[in-house]
């Protein structure tokens, strides 16, 4: 098949365009159709990308115009021509997230997903990709940084052709455009780029390059003990720094990220902020999709169909257990504490038990209703859902410690994402690229464990009742117990959005605040006569005692109210965890764990 030929110009950065052309070769002489995704793989949600083209026309290889129309949302038909087919559109970019495109006269970024069509019939077909340089003396200094391969004239980090072996490929490989930071560092052998868009000052690219050296080598070995192989050739970890930012998308080869510039670490400082560990984590989590995501998929996702949601699940196995690993990895390459992995294991812990939607939602359905729930999260979230990413974050941890226990530390969840990868994750780029289908997932752990989880399947996967977190943890010497003080402040059982006005963003269950009749959107103006605003609520009611009575005052819409609250007792939004257990057998269970021995 000829290749699918792409060409992309940052047009007008001013106006945030890129022009776009593909040319098919010899298209269908029905008349060639084209679509652009509806969604991007790894944020499962519909976001209509198709919604950004700005003009569209089609032309013929005499640079005669084509008829074009649009058929749906997201699907284009041209009428038959003869001889090659190429359309012309302007895309609009102005979306400052890993999902999307973005463009202005400092950067460019974009997805395959948001300026690529497909022409239908050659997703099999392979591609090129023109990345041309914006005109004008001030992106003199512009490189290219992706981990797509490039075409023999093209050198790396230059402006010239890449290549993909097909659609797919072409869109798993994110493009960043600009002056950026670069580093690149070796990991098991194969090169990783750190590219940093975005003024930062006093970055510290040597520190960060250590840094992930530790992680990624620590997740190479991780999968393959024995051989060390990481599963691509070259990685990319491109970030976009920003004021106030997170967030990151896995790729089969890179990962895209924002961050706050706050979080990179400074030249001559070595102390880990908590920002910095939480970029590290944030890094390691999308790393880890490398494997399990990227590779080992759930059979739905293989391959994806880009035209409407993808249901599975099984997203706990995938990102649950993605962010289990992201921070244990830490604690592993020794670049957290084990008191500090503790302290964020408290925070999950915490955040999972104050949702009663837990109790309502189990982690697969969770998984299966991504598309409309967790990622389209509203005030009630937090009474109706549960996330498939911490409680899947603990349900890992419970699998975790239930095989090492039952297996007297001989196999662990190690052992688990292994067989996945030898199975499913391996071979799929190279064989006929099948996922795991949800059925077979039980009995893949206990193949590669012995142990007998049907319980915790039962209880934590496809059931709601809470993890006993503390009995698992007890055989490794770790207590767990909530973090608050009895005699501490009161609360409303309500979750405050800061700012000028105290406006209630969230309000629990069975709170105070519910009780008493007030809402999500409610405007506390004073309690017990005293102005309240977005930062003197806490202090306001630190002077009462849980239980007391107090009058609220609130707008809702242009309506006041007046409430009556009967004050609930101090939160607990976090847990303590400790080791104290110094006995040898508890102690060497901890060490395989945190040690990943
Ligand atoms: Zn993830």
């Amino acid at each position: 098949m000829k290749p699918i030929r792409y060409a992309i110009v940052p047009k007008q950065p001013a106006a945030h365009l890129f022009e776009v052309t593909v040319t098919v070769a010899e298209p269908d002489p029905a008349g060639q159709r084209f679509m652009l995704p509806v969604w991007i793989p790894g944020s499962y949600m519909v976001r209509e990308f198709a919604r950004n083209i700005v003009t569209l026309r089609a032309f013929n290889d005499a640079g005669r115009k084509v008829r074009i129309e649009k058929t749906d949302k997201h699907a284009w038909q041209a009428a038959p021509v003869k001889g090659a087919l190429t359309l012309r559109y302007e895309v609009y970019a102005w979306d400052m997230s890993v999902r999307a495109a973005h463009l202005d006269d400092t950067t460019g970024f974009f997805n395959g997903t948001s300026v690529f069509l497909s022409p239908l019939g050659f997703e099999g077909a392979p591609c090129v990709v023109d990345i041309q340089k914006p005109a004008g003396p001030q992106f003199r200094n512009w490189r290219v940084a992706t981990a797509l391969t490039e075409a023999r004239a093209t050198k790396r980090y230059g402006f010239g052709e890449y290549t993909a072996q097909n659609y797919d490929e072409l869109i798993d490989h994110p493009v960043t455009l600009g002056e950026f930071e670069l580093a690149t560092f070796k990991a098991h052998g194969v090169p990783h780029d750190i590219v940093i868009a975005g003024r930062v000052i006093g970055l510290d690219m040597e520190r960060l390059s250590a840094d992930l050296k530790r992680v990624c080598e620590a997740q190479i070995a991780l999968f393959e003990p024995r051989t060390k192989k990481a599963p691509m050739d070259r990685y990319v970890f491109m970030t976009q720094a920003v004021t106030d930012g997170y967030g990151g998308l896995e790729h089969r080869a890179s990962t895209a990220l924002i961050c706050n510039r706050s979080d990179l670490p400074v030249t001559g400082r070595d102390e880990t902020t908590d920002g910095y560990r939480t970029y590290l984590g944030l890094c390691s989590h999308e790393y880890f999709h490398t494997w399990n995501v990227k590779r080992i998929k759930p059979a739905v996702f293989a391959p994806y169909d880009l035209t409407q949601e993808n249901y599975t699940s099984l997203l706990w196995l995938f990102e649950g257990f993605t962010s289990y690993y992201d921070d244990l990895m830490l604690v592993r390459s020794g670049l957290i504490k084990e008191a500090d992995y503790y302290t964020l294991l408290g925070k999950t812990i915490g955040g999972v038990l104050r949702g009663s939607g837990r109790l309502k939602q189990t982690v697969a359905e969770s998984s299966f209703d991504a598309w409309v729930k967790y990622y389209r999260q509203d005030e009630n979230a937090a009474n109706a859902i549960v996330s498939y990413y911490t409680k899947g974050s603990l349900v890992a941890l419970a699998f975790d410690l239930t095989i090492r226990a039952q297996t007297q530390n001989r196999k662990s969840l190690d052992d688990v994402m292994r067989l996945l990868w030898q199975r499913y994750g391996r071979d799929f780029y190279k064989g006929k690229g099948e996922g795991i289908e949800e059925a077979d997932v039980e009995a893949l752990f206990a193949e590669a464990t012995g142990a007998d989880l049907s319980e915790l399947f039962a209880d934590g996967v496809r059931g709601t009742r809470d993890l006993p977190l503390d009995t698992l943890l007890a055989p490794f010497g770790v207590t767990v117990e909530p973090d608050v003080d009895p005699k501490g402040k009161p609360s409303l059982g309500a979750r405050v959005r800061g700012g000028a006005d105290c406006t209630l963003a969230a309000v629990h269950d069975g709170s105070a605040a519910q009780k008493a009749g007030l809402s999500a959107g409610d405007v506390l103006i004073a309690v017990d006569g005293l102005r309240v605003t977005g930062s003197n609520l806490d202090a306001l009611l630190s002077r009462y005692q849980p239980g007391a009575k107090v009058e609220v005052h609130a707008f809702r819409r242009d309506e006041l109210r007046v409430a009556q609250v009967r004050l609930d007792g101090p939160e607990v939004s976090r847990y303590k965890l400790a080791a104290n257990d110094k006995r040898a057998a508890a102690v060497t269970a901890r060490k395989r764990w945190l040690g990943g021995k």
